[in-house]
């Protein structure tokens, strides 16, 4: 699997995604889109929307204010008890999130490095001079406050190496000895090593605005920190604007806040995010069935998008962490650099989010059911997933490297769908105008239905990898052949060239748009069939 850094490289170097006000030193907790970015995220936003509301009959949309009133965030519970347990460490004055600090500790820098001492030969000998012997030397600059500057023999050894990941608890229990009481966590600071960390508090995630220019007067409220509740205070509005009869959802994709308290790992966690939520109205009783159904369907649409299967897992909420309201949650986790994290919340949330609202709202939201001539409040069931963590995901899982005749090739297997550029029109030589004149036609027409970008800066063979490296998913080129060369004719011929298998194939100009319409459907395959194949050669593959 491709590590973090690579991703952030490429994405960076290639126009994905660029840091937050880069040239003021930057902001950790966001990140900008870019000229590729752009396009990569409206493509996993607009398939999320046709899957899920424009080819449905069940479906309908929304788009809610970012600002809502305040009384809103009382009502569901957030301004109560929306928070994450946080330690600080009294050295070095960072900040972590309680529940994550093994997690923290795992990625650490310090802990990296420590990993390598503690799998090598002098560990098996004697770990703890080993580990005291790193303290001293390397840890000395990556940890300056690890407690451990002598060997301890006095401590019990309490490893079994190598450690299995930040779950493992032989890793838990080394921690606990290597801390000797330090703090009630029993863990090291990820930032300086130190064991000074406070006690878990809650902090809140709400990220307060005040609305309104004259201070006295202005509303004092927050950004939302999820999306849904605009739907909810939204539902009687929309059943009956759109008659819909239960089953029935409402989908809405949009912008939403919090202050993490330890935003990181690239667009994974950010202070300001995208969400793609939805809220499925569901007959008390039925439920369970419908909640199951959305987990199949979610987990199936990553995949149907290319996700690999081994890359993407579900994973049951056990009681201790189920909100007190929910009566089942299941995430969908896809396997990050690192390591298994949440795309995706499933949640059966039952009546509680419409009851809240009736009640703090004095409005009635119930539901008159025709066949049974009663008033109900519906049960909710809600698949709540992540823009950037989805498009970074689909990234990540695309990002292949491999060797092409003696050289490195960088490859994203995107699906077509999800490429930011469909199709790039390269001139084999850009010294011929009539080649130049007519790749530039070919672009301006397909342009017309697909995001075509036109460029003769580099050789054919760099085109093809740079093209490869963004994804996308076909190359036509143009060459002599195609428009002649003064003695024989062109053909009106080009090349057209698949991304992955980086065959290609000669077609007519003239079918060109009939062609590329049924490449852009998946039929590569059947195309190769019946269109004369061209041979590739060294660096032109
Ligand atoms: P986590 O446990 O990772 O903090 P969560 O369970 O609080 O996530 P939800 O409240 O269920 O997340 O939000 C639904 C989705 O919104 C998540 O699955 C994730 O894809 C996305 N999301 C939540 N918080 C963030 C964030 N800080 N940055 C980016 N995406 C986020």
């Amino acid at each position: 699997m491709v590590d973090m850094e690579t991703v952030v490289s490429l994405c960076k170097r290639r126009g994905f995604i660029f840091q937050s006000s880069e040239i003021y030193g930057g902001l950790g907790s966001a990140w900008d889109y870019g000229p590729l970015g752009v396009e990569f995220k409206n493509n996993v936003k607009q398939l999320w929307w046709r899957d899920n509301v424009q080819l449905r009959d069940d479906m309908v949309g929304l788009d809610a204010a970012i600002s809502m009133h305040p009384k809103v965030w009382e009502a569901s519970g957030h301004v109560a008890s929306f928070s994450d347990p946080f330690t600080g460490c009294l050295d070095c004055d960072r900040h972590y999130r309680a529940d994550q600090i093994y997690e923290a500790v795992w990625n650490s820098r310090w802990f990296r490095a420590l990993r390598k001492t503690l799998e090598g030969p002098a560990a098996r000998k004697n770990e703890w001079s080993a580990v005291a012997n790193w303290a001293q030397g390397e840890g000395k600059k990556l940890a300056p406050n690890f407690p451990l500057k002598d060997p301890k023999p006095s401590i019990e050894s309490p490893t079994r190496y190598p450690f299995k990941g930040p779950e493992d608890s032989n890793f838990h229990t080394f921690l606990r000895a290597l801390v000797h009481a330090g703090n009630s966590l029993g863990v090291l600071c990820p930032n300086c090593g130190g064991v000074k960390l406070s006690a878990p508090k809650p902090a809140s995630l709400m990220v307060e605005i005040k609305l309104g220019p004259v201070e006295l007067t202005a509303t004092k409220t927050y950004l939302r920190p999820e999306t849904a509740q605009g739907i909810f205070v939204n539902f009687d509005n929309v059943l009956q604007a759109s008659r819909k009869k239960l089953p029935f959802g409402i989908a809405q994709i949009g912008k939403a806040f919090r202050n993490e308290i330890t935003p990181g790992n690239f667009t994974f966690r950010t202070r300001e995010f995208e969400q793609m939520e939805i809220e499925y109205f569901v007959i008390p009783g039925t439920d369970e069935e419908w909640h199951q159904r959305w987990i199949d369907e979610r987990f199936a649409w990553y995949q149907k998008y290319g996700m690999r299967k081994e890359n993407i897992r579900l994973r049951e909420h056990t009681k201790d962490e189920l909100a007190f309201y929910a009566k089942r949650c299941v995430d969908i986790e896809y396997l990050f650099p690192m390591g298994w994290s949440e795309l995706e919340g499933i949640a059966n949330r039952t009546d509680y989010d419409l009851k809240q609202h009736s009640t703090f709202s004095g409005k009635s939201l119930e539901y008159f059911d025709e066949e049974t001539k009663q008033k109900l409040v519906p049960y909710v069931i809600e698949p709540s997933g992540g823009v950037d963590r989805s498009t970074l995901a689909f990234l990540i899982d695309a990002h292949h490297e491999e060797e092409v005749r003696g050289e490195r090739r960088v490859v994203l297997r995107l699906h077509r769908e999800l490429a930011p550029v469909k199709i790039a029109v390269l001139p084999l030589l850009k010294k011929r105008s009539e080649i130049v004149e007519t790749a530039n036609n070919i672009c301006a027409d397909l342009k017309k239905r697909w995001v075509a970008v036109y460029d003769d800066t580099a050789s054919i063979g760099r085109l093809y990898r740079r093209q490869d490296e963004i994804g996308t998913p076909f190359c036509i080129t143009v060459d002599v052949q195609t428009v002649g060369d003064g003695k024989t004719p062109g053909d009106e011929k080009v090349t057209i060239r698949d991304r992955d298998s980086m065959e290609q194939i000669r077609v007519s100009i003239s079918n060109l748009e009939t062609i590329m319409a049924d490449l852009m459907e998946g039929r590569w395959a059947e195309l190769v069939k019946v269109c004369p194949r061209q041979a590739t050669s060294g660096s032109v593959a």
